[in-house]
């Protein structure tokens, strides 16, 4: 199983993951929103034992929000979003962005879902048509 490496902005955290996920969903609710501070957040689910902390745990924090299934743990340097534990330690959730990916490397999920669709952000359907630039606007 090929191992994918992950880790925060600021490079105090960093873990390695089997690219080996169940689930990719990119969730659109109020809460992801907020705590992303954009649009969704892309979620891949795995197995507890597929990942491997290098370095950075102890720089980490978990907030669990209040009266519902919701968590985000990050790094306390830079605020990046990392890999938590949910459903009693069983499963993983690695937030996509914190992953180091290239051209090469190809996740063995693609997003199969946007969930929460309902309560998307009201300016997420005019992003979809904006136009694209490679870099900053010219
Ligand atoms: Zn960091
Ligand atoms: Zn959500």
């Amino acid at each position: 199983m090929s191992k994918i490496t992950g880790g925060c902005l600021c490079g105090e955290v960093k873990f390695e993951v089997s690219n080996d996920f169940s689930q990719f969903h990119l969730c659109h609710c109020a809460q992801c929103q907020k705590i992303t501070g954009s649009a969704h957040a892309a979620n891949l689910f795995c197995q507890s034992d597929h990942i491997t902390w290098l370095s950075g745990t102890d720089k980490t924090k978990r907030f669990d929000y209040p009266n519902r299934y919701f968590a985000r743990v990050f790094c306390t340097e830079c605020g990046t979003g990392v890999p938590y534990l949910v459903n009693k330690g069983k499963t993983l959730i690695v937030p996509a962005g914190s992953l180091e990916l290239d051209e090469d490397t190809v996740l063995n999920v693609a997003p199969q879902d946007n969930i929460f669709w309902h309560e998307r952000a009201p300016w997420y359907d005019a992003a979809l048509d904006a136009p694209t630039f490679a870099g900053f606007p010219k």
